[in-house]
């Protein structure tokens, strides 16, 4: 098992209780010993030796970079240049990428140790992590249940310890949920703070990069390494790298809490422990206003209207040209064959949502009325910005749930999403940190937003609460 936190191994580094090749070692053992998690696709352990050796050197000569020897988890949806990168379908199994997306470019110069790429639903798509063509992941506090998804092995192998911290994608969630499941920290920036290059497309205008990790001071480090413009993705913002400030904050700032409307949803367990966050943070100065969302009920419909029309466009390119090869006779046929073979049933059920409400007749109906939907949701939170620095609200409404529980419904499935996908709607930041855990000892999480671009402040608060809820846990 690797260190506690990447800060922690620092620390031992420096004070020559231990090596970077050392810490590699023990994250491979436990990788081996954890195989049963299904946290890993590729490991490159070969590659990930070399780079702990020049870490150690580094260290040795006093010059180590922002992330040196920090041990990182990619999600197989991030390009990495000769690693495989098969997005958990049958459609990329043979795809090795040609070039890094940024933020493995940006990781690997900081000096971070690639230790592999980890598991997924099937381009990202899925609460559980149940729709991956190479098999399900389970959640290392308890094996009989879903990790959460779509990045549950990257969360799983931050969780078990196979590695300091990880990559994940985030178009609905799929970051902070399965944090929340497995009990570590979970950030999705801002829409464009971080560079989508290289990151296989679901829903391009609500995909976004981002770090989990066994801190908040871990991600915040992340985050400020692979933030910032990049020329290669149009949607990439101009803003400066995210440079948080997490140390306590001086003034305590002002935090909105929800209500019954979102409350009721959720398992007693998920409540008492939101509500106990509430007096936590009450109790160290911050100031708590009721806040309420109108737009509630858009939420998990327009997210499904629009990440299933994106995704029906952005998997169109998966027509047997290049990624997947079946000889026939025809290009129709070949398409019909690659794409009947090469994806799973999710992804078919989106591609064929998606073209439905892109389609002629029902464009006005969905498309649009969806979009109208968005600009709604933006306003809400706008609204609700003017009166909080940051929205406190649980992360998902119940804890992990049984492998199998909801395979068979996917409304169920879906609706497991609602508290995060209004996020990505928004584009706002949002973060999901450990807060508790059920009877039965599984992770719950709680979640913090921010207005768009604020994403320092997310940090600092989401720093402040953290440090309260470890002073409750040792109290
Ligand atoms: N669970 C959501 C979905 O299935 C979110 C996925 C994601 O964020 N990649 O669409």
């Amino acid at each position: 098992m690797v260190t506690e936190t990447y800060e922690c191994f620092r620390q031992r580094v420096h004070s020559r209780e231990t090596t970077c090749a050392e810490e590699l070692e023990r994250a491979l053992k436990s990788i081996e010993e954890n195989s049963h998690l299904g946290a890993f696709l590729t490991v490159t352990a070969d590659a990930a030796r070399k780079s702990a050796e020049e870490s150690d050197t580094r260290f040795q000569r006093g010059t180590p970079r922002l992330l040196e020897g920090m041990i990182l988890a990619i999600k197989d949806n991030i390009s990495t240049r000769g690693i495989p990168t098969t997005c958990g379908s049958r459609m990329l199994e043979r795809f090795v990428p040609v070039f890094d997306a940024t933020v493995v470019e940006r990781l690997r110069h900081h000096g971070a140790i690639i230790i592999g790429k980890t598991n997924l639903d099937e381009f990202a798509m899925g609460s559980s992590n149940e729709t991956s063509h190479f098999g399900i992941v389970r959640n290392p506090h308890n094996p009989d249940y879903v990790p959460g998804g779509s990045s549950g092995g990257s969360a799983v192998a931050v969780a078990a310890r196979m590695a300091h911290a990880a990559l994940g994608s985030d178009t609905g969630g799929s970051i902070r949920q399965p944090a929340a499941f497995c009990g570590i920290v979970g950030f999705k920036p801002s829409y464009g703070r971080v560079s989508r290059y290289g990151l296989i497309a679901f829903a391009s205008s609500l995909d976004q990069i981002g770090p989990m990790a066994r801190s908040v001071r871990d991600v915040a480090l992340l985050a400020r390494a692979i933030s910032g413009h990049d020329p290669a993705d149009s949607t990439s913002s101009e803003q400066p790298p995210i440079n948080p400030r997490t140390a306590p904050l001086a003034e305590r700032s002002c935090l909105g809490i929800v209500g019954e409307e979102i409350l009721s949803g959720c398992s007693p367990e998920v409540r008492t422990c939101y509500e106990e966050v509430c007096r936590l943070a009450q109790q160290a100065g911050y100031r708590l206003v009721p806040i309420q969302f109108d737009s509630m009920d858009a939420w998990v419909p327009t997210y499904y209207i629009l990440a299933t029309a994106e995704a029906s466009s952005n998997l169109a390119r998966y027509d047997g040209v290049r990624f997947f090869f079946f000889k026939q006779k025809t290009a129709y046929e070949m398409m019909t064959a690659t794409r009947t073979a090469g994806f799973g049933t999710e992804v078919k059920r989106r591609i064929m949502l998606g073209t439905y409400v892109l389609s002629a007749g029902y464009y006005d109906a969905y498309y649009r009325k969806a979009q109208k939907a968005r600009r709604w949701i933006v306003e809400n939170y706008r609204r609700i910005f003017s009166t909080c620095d940051a929205v406190l609200l649980p992360t998902t409404p119940t804890p992990a749930f049984h492998i199998g529980e909801k395979t068979s419904d996917p409304l169920a499935m879906y609706l497991n999403d609602i508290l995060t996908v209004s996020a990505n709607l928004a584009g706002i930041p949002a973060l999901s940190l450990p807060a508790g855990r059920s009877g039965n000892g599984l992770p719950i999480g709680v979640q913090l937003q921010a207005p768009f671009n604020a994403d320092e402040v997310l940090l600092g608060i989401a720093y402040d609460i953290e440090q309260c809820v470890l002073a409750r846990a040792t109290a």
